[in-house]
Formats: structure tokens, C-alpha cells, sequence
């Protein structure tokens, strides 16, 4: 089993990193994908990964939500050191639409530009990407999951991870691009992403935990960890009416062929 998106640079793990590492390694998992979502982010993570090789891949880019805090001078620093470190990192993002955290249309305008400027850079570089869109509560007539979809289709991106997915409506766009979606342990309570996860085709799914946010529900503590995939399976196992075993090999196949991970399912 492979955790296709969490965030182990995070404050939280602080003082135990290694320590959770060797404990997702001794639980089964075969690999960690961890996303830095913007440059300040950026050493740590790349230490963890050098800390743990063959088990813990980075992924790099600037989250929408940071749109604000990173300049475009940051910004294209920022693209040169993951241009100069693409060999190390599986792929490009978080990247995409936020609209619950901005919401000026200025502001949305700058998240699109950079969205647009991440694509046309993860093609360049030929790795994947991973998309994050969210939406503002209550909002009419925006719609970060539509726009995202659109740009995506304008730039013609087509190694496409679109994390935690959760417009339903939309899922046979997401199939006919022959995209991924991947989802965390959300599907224990949204509606929306139980329809994901029961309509998306075995071969386009990826399990992922978000951590340290996003615990399911009993978990032993405030701070989520990569071990949680085993729940998010195992719920995603009986929407699907699947065999646990069956899921957990396929989504595995499924991230490492995606990301291109040297690593034994
Ligand atoms: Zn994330």
C-alpha cells in the first residue's frame, strides 16, 4: 500500500519523524508520497526523503492557498531548485484552484496564472501532476473543481492526480481524461466522495490520507498519520464491494505506476 498525499514536513511530526516512519514501514506500507506546498518547505522535506530513501517520495510545488505569502520572484526561485532537484522529486504540486482560503477575483485571477505556469512546468519537466481544488462554501457560480477541470483540459495535461476529488458530478470528465483521483478518509463522511470512490474505475483510484489532517474518526490521536490508509481501504473496499486485498493491491499498482516509484507492491 502506498499513501499517495500527506505533508510529514509538518510541525506535528516534529521530534518523531522517524520514529512514525519506521512505524508506517512496520504496518505494511510500501511508500510515502509527501507534498511540500511551498518553497520554506522545501529542505525539509527533501531531508526526509534523503533520510529514507525507496520509501518516502516528494512531491513539490506552491499550494493555491499560498498564493498571497510567495512572490513571483519566489516563485520562479522556487521552480529552478525543484528543476535542479527533478530527478529526486515523483512529481509537481500541490497545484490548482482554492477558493475557500481566496476569495478576491484578483487573487483567483493570480491562482489561475500560477496554476496555468505549474502545468506548462510539470510537462516540461515530464513528471506528474497533483492537483488540489476547493470550494467556498455557499458560493454561487464559482467553481474551483469546474475551472480546474477546464484549465487542465485548455493546457492538455494528461498525467493528472487530482487529490481528494469531491465533485461527483463531474467524475466522467475526470474518467474521459483518463485522470486519478485520489482520496483520504473523507469518504467516511461525505456523500460526494462515496459516489467517487464507488464510480471511478479500479485503475484510476489512489488512497491517500492528507495527514496530519484529516484523522478518521477514532483515530488515536489529533495528528493523522500515513497508517490511517488502512482504514481509508478498508471504507473504500466495502463501498466498491471489493475485497480489501483485492483494492489495496490495485490502488497500490495503481500510485506506483503514476508516480513512477521504484518500490515492490
Ligand atoms: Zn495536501
Amino acid at each position: 500500500m502506498i499513501d499517495t498525499h500527506c505533508h510529514l514536513e509538518q510541525k506535528d511530526y516534529d521530534g518523531k519523524r522517524d520514529a512514525l516512519i519506521a512505524k508506517c514501514i512496520a504496518s505494511g506500507l510500501k511508500a510515502v508520497v509527501t507534498c511540500c506546498a511551498r518553497p520554506q518547505d522545501f529542505a525539509l522535506t527533501m531531508d526526509i526523503a534523503g533520510k529514507h530513501p525507496n520509501f518516502v517520495f516528494p512531491v513539490a510545488g506552491i499550494h493555491p492557498e499560498f498564493i498571497k505569502e510567495v512572490t513571483p520572484e519566489e516563485t520562479e526561485t522556487f521552480l529552478e531548485i525543484i528543476k535542479r532537484n527533478r530527478d529526486r522529486i515523483v512529481g509537481i504540486g500541490e497545484t490548482g484552484l482554492d477558493y475557500n482560503w481566496i476569495k478576491e477575483t484578483e487573487w483567483r485571477k493570480k491562482q489561475k496564472e500560477l496554476f496555468i505556469r505549474m502545468i506548462r512546468f510539470a510537462k516540461r519537466l515530464k513528471k506528474p501532476l497533483v492537483i488540489h481544488a476547493r470550494n467556498s462554501p455557499g458560493a454561487e457560480g464559482m467553481d474551483a473543481y469546474e475551472d480546474s477541470i477546464n484549465i487542465l483540459e485548455q493546457e492538455g495535461a494528461k498525467c493528472v492526480q487530482l487529490h481528494m476529488f469531491g465533485a461527483s458530478q463531474l467524475v466522467q470528465k475526470v474518467i474521459d481524461n483518463d485522470w486519478h483521483v485520489s482520496l483520504n478518509a473523507i469518504v467516511l463522511r461525505s456523500k460526494k466522495h462515496k459516489k467517487i470512490a464507488r464510480d471511478m474505475p479500479s485503475d484510476r483510484l489512489m488512497l491517500e490520507t492528507d495527514a496530519p489532517w484529516l484523522a478518521p474518526e477514532g483515530w488515536e490521536s489529533k495528528t493523522n498519520d500515513p497508517r490511517a490508509i488502512i482504514t481509508v481501504a478498508e471504507k473504500i473496499a466495502k463501498i466498491r464491494k471489493t475485497a480489501f486485498e483485492e483494492l489495496w493491491q490495485q490502488c497500490g499498482r495503481n500510485a506506483k505506476e503514476f508516480f513512477v516509484l521504484p518500490v515492490k507492491i
